[in-house]
């Protein structure tokens, strides 16, 4: 007799689903054992075998749990919110709600067929109103404790999708949903103050088993470096320019330095400076480019000298020419450089270039040549002259910096707080109330679920304006505060909003009084 898989398969899963063994108990005298699978994002394409592969092992893992006496919870949801299904919406007109729930069925459908063992009284979408109350609710409490601010700021901005995004969305200058290029552009941004836990982050690295490759990427996003902050004077002028540098050791050395372009120091002497219609000319095509454009190592190097202001070097007292150039951003450490040809290799293009002096304060290379990254004896370096150990001069330099009020010790992450909102229809609303007079007010934690309005047309706004900023009906509200006319933000979280805290939810997800029973 033939084997018939599809109906053997269906009369045990159903079997499975009646008796209701995959089912988690909320409290349970077993030992416990959370089986977590990040959840999918329900497209349109179905489940593809990289799911099945991604879920497969912990499947295992849970049904040996089962078998051993544990109380399983095995659980999954829906990482619904998102950019693929509100472009689909505006191609074809359908709106994202029908859109999801029609994906999420075909996912389900798919997922129970292949015979995961998951318990699915605790499914979670992250577009549903009760889920989202809470997404918006966290919101809110990040915002009363400060974890919440909004910026004016240069972004990465995709042109084709008309929205702003994360450096991690734009990796390589492209767009992570179109791949198209990526502008900068000037726009208010929410934050969240993520680089409050670099160090956190960092520790509990040390707790986690992952893989070192995987530990090691953490580490290098985090970029955690030590050194210190020295304020260069400005010569004739009551002004300091502040600079970050882990290589202290090398302040001999430096014979330049380097503003981002758009170093607000530049506006405040503009009157001192006697060549501004050349730096603003330079700054005019900086704007062009990305910020990975800007940043590459082997590009050639370009900028102008600012004619007019001169730095004078803390230790040695010599006085220092200043550039412009793109490759120091404004947005990273204090947006200038202080710059060590003989010891760093971009520096040291950039002085051949711009025919810079080089000189050498670690011995063991030859600067005639190349840079010389590598350690050696101090020369040229006054107090620090003849220390072979470079934690030994970076220490000794640190001291007399501090001594003489010029600098001081410091630590400095490359990870940049999170870029958190979309000009976006399919996103949890932003809940804050923008008032003239008391200026950003939460939604109250009553009104919770700001909901999404229903509307029909879901492309974006010319200039990129979230599609709600067209309906009057949400934009236009009372101050929660003073009770005068206000106005909505308008614009949306990221998708990532909502799968930052799923996995507490699935513990208790019909919970209505909070995220998840304490
Ligand atoms: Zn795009
Ligand atoms: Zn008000």
């Amino acid at each position: 007799m033939k084997y018939d898989f599809a109906a053997t398969e269906k009369k045990w899963q159903e079997k499975w689903e009646k008796a209701g063994i995959f089912h988690a108990a909320d409290t349970s005298d077993k030992p416990k054992f959370y089986g977590l699978v990040e959840f999918p994002y329900p497209s349109g394409a179905g489940m593809h075998v990289g799911h099945i592969k991604a879920y497969a092992g912990l499947e295992v893992v849970s049904r040996k749990r089962r078998m051993q006496g544990y109380n399983v919870l095995y659980p999954i949801g829906f990482d619904a919110f998102g950019l693929p299904t509100e472009n689909y919406a505006i191609k074809t007109g359908i709106h994202p709600r029908q859109v999801t729930d029609k994906n999420i069925a075909r996912f389900s459908e798919q997922l129970k067929r292949v015979g995961f063992s998951f318990d699915w009284d605790r499914v979670v979408d992250t577009t549903e109103e009760k889920y989202y109350k809470w997404t918006q609710w966290i919101f809110l409490k990040m915002f009363e404790n400060g974890l919440v601010f909004r910026d004016t700021a240069l972004v990465n901005y995709c042109p084709s999708c008309k929205v702003v995004l994360s450096n991690e969305d734009s990796q390589g200058g492209k767009c992570d949903i179109c791949h198209s290029d990526i502008v900068q552009k000037s726009k208010d941004v929410w934050y969240l103050r993520i680089t409050k836990y670099a160090d956190k982050l960092l520790e509990g690295l040390e707790e986690v088993d992952y893989l070192p490759n995987v530990k090691m990427q953490q580490v290098n996003w985090i970029g955690r470096s030590t050194g210190a902050f020295v304020n260069f004077s400005l010569k004739g002028i009551d002004e300091k320019l502040r600079i970050y540098t882990t290589r202290p050791d090398t302040l001999f050395g430096v014979t330049f330095m380097v503003m981002a372009p758009e170093h607000p120091l530049l506006e405040k002497y503009r009157d001192r400076i006697t060549n501004a219609g050349a730096l603003d000319a330079y700054r005019e095509e900086c704007a062009k480019k990305t910020e990975f454009e800007r940043t590459q190592m082997n590009k050639d190097k370009t900028g102008v000298r600012i004619e007019g202001l001169t730095a004078v070097n803390p230790v040695s007292g010599k006085e220092i020419p200043i550039y412009i150039s793109d490759y120091v951003m404004i947005g990273y450490g204090t947006g200038a450089i202080m710059a060590v040809p003989a010891h760093d290799d971009r520096d040291y293009a950039f002085a051949k270039k711009f025919g810079i002096d080089i000189i050498e304060v670690i011995k063991g290379g030859d600067i005639s040549k190349e840079a010389y990254a590598g350690d050696g004896e101090m020369v040229n370096s006054d107090f620090l002259d003849g220390i072979k150990e470079k934690k030994i001069a970076i220490e000794k330099m640190v001291k007399v910096l501090e001594e003489k009020g010029v600098g001081e010790a410091g630590v400095q992450y490359k990870m940049k707080d999170w870029a958190f909102n979309r000009q976006r229809y399919w996103g949890e609303p932003i809940p804050i109330v923008h008032c003239e007079k008391c200026g950003m007010v939460p939604v109250p934690y009553s009104e919770l679920p700001l909901k999404l309005p229903q509307i029909e047309n879901f492309a974006p706004g010319e200039g990129g304006e979230s599609p709600l900023a067209k309906i009057d009906s949400f934009v236009n509200c009372k101050c929660p505060k003073c009770g005068g006319a206000a106005k909505r933000e308008t614009d949306t979280m990221p998708q990532w909003a909502g799968s930052s805290w799923y996995f507490l939810r699935y513990i208790d997800p019909l919970n209505d009084e909070c995220l998840a029973d304490h």
